[in-house]
């Protein structure tokens, strides 16, 4: 079992070098414009103040080439001081003298937030200059940076390995709940894939096709599925190479007794001349980009028996508002239903909260990347490196 921040004794006075995702959105005038992964972070944070430790916070936001003002963490070091008034510091430096200054004026209680892990290119080289550096400045390593567990870098891989390490809270209750939704759903368990990235998804399937009673395939992901069964899919968005996977996967689903829904009506798009129809059937020059309402009634119907729902990926294009309609509908299901709700991926947040709905999911997995590895059983490398108990 992993290590966690409860497991550490003593931490009096300990310097914890924590890393936590502040990834979130700032616009350039340094408003934060979704704050979840800030307030996520909160448990982690108040339980190493609570117990008195010297609390060192590095993190990344972005993807900045070098140093980028509008990349700065000082805009989440003020916001953090909202929760902590007098006991929150910023360091405009994330190694180097300044930083390590900082580092050593930090009292009992106190946090310090490190600048932008990413403005020194040697964070995602995992460079061992830049661990070292990093590592000196606690004496024991915590992880809390769900978001970023699927990546090798200096901060989330190479402090691992350098100092006592543990996991946060965030991340302890991220793989605590995927694991019971995979390992012991309760049924009947219905898991609803769309979005764009069909390998990652197909990943995906092939471990929930062991699980879950009913799949419902929409969004992008429905068209490579629709080609394996010999349908015109017309120039909706496929992956060509994925097809047999596909193939393989309707084949597994039947042996397994795993129903798996496909569209059966499409919002399209006639390419040339930018005209919207609704159709059954998708001939060439016509893309799908939303699902048709007889295929939302059937996924509701699905969704309306389920005791448990995993949901990822959009079921169309929902960013352009002609094709958001079945993305939302199908949001709204969920929200609505009595089950225990899981939403999973990045796009798939901003779908559940561009419509409102995200405070009646029961819960929603805020690692995008890493959520998806783990829903799909498998690794995350910055877990790998974490201490064992
Ligand atoms: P998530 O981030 O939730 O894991 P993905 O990144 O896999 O989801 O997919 C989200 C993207 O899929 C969105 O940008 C959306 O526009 C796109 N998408 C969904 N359905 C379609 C479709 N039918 N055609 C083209 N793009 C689609
Ligand atoms: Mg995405």
């Amino acid at each position: 079992m992993l290590k966690t921040v409860r497991d550490f004794k003593d931490l009096e006075g300990k310097r914890v070098l924590l890393r936590c995702d502040f990834n979130v959105p700032v616009n350039k005038d340094g408003d934060i414009l979704d704050d979840t992964r800030i307030v996520q972070a909160l448990p982690t944070i108040r339980y190493l103040v609570e117990h008195n430790a010297k609390v060192i916070i590095c993190s990344h936001l972005g993807r900045p080439k070098g140093y980028d003002k509008y990349l700065s963490l000082l805009p989440v070091a003020v916001h953090l001081m909202k929760y902590f008034p007098d006991k929150m510091r910023f360091c405009d430096k994330t190694i180097g003298p300044e930083a390590q200054k900082s580092v050593e004026n930090v009292q009992n209680g106190e946090i310090l937030l490190l600048e932008n892990t990413r403005f020194d290119p040697r964070e995602e080289e995992n460079d061992p200059s830049f661990v070292q550096e990093l590592a000196s400045f606690g004496d024991v390593f915590v992880n809390d940076a769900f978001g970023t567990a699927h990546r090798k870098h200096a901060s989330t891989y190479g402090v691992a390995l350098k100092l006592p390490s543990a996991i946060g809270l965030l991340i302890e209750k991220e793989i605590k709940v995927i694991d019971e939704a995979i390992n012991y759903p309760k049924h009947p368990f219905v898991a609803i894939f769309g979005g764009a990235k069909v390998g990652d998804k197909l990943i995906l399937l092939h471990n929930i096709i062991k699980k879950a009673d009913t799949i419902l395939v929409g969004g992008g992901m429905a068209y490579t599925f629709l080609l394996a069964q010999g349908h015109n899919i017309g120039n909706s968005i496929v992956s060509l190479d994925l097809v047999n996977d596909a193939k393989n996967i309707l084949c597994e689903a039947e042996q397994n007794n795993v129903k798996i829904v496909l569209p059966v009506d499409h919002v399209a798009l006639e390419e040339s001349t930018g005209a919207i129809y609704k159709t059954t059937q998708l001939e060439d020059g016509f893309a799908g980009l939303d699902i048709g309402n007889k295929t939302v009634a059937l996924f509701k119907k699905e969704i309306a028996k389920a005791s448990q729902i995993l949901w990822n990926g959009p079921l169309g294009k929902f960013e352009d508002s002609r094709f958001k309609k079945g993305t939302f509908k199908i949001a709204k299901a969920i929200a609505k239903s009595d089950a225990y709700t899981l939403v999973g991926g990045g796009d798939s947040l901003n779908a559940v909260k561009s419509c409102g709905v995200d405070k009646k999911i029961s819960y929603l997995s805020t690692g995008g990347g890493a959520s998806l590895k783990l829903l799909a059983g498998q690794g995350l490398p910055a877990l790998e490196v974490i201490d064992q108990i």
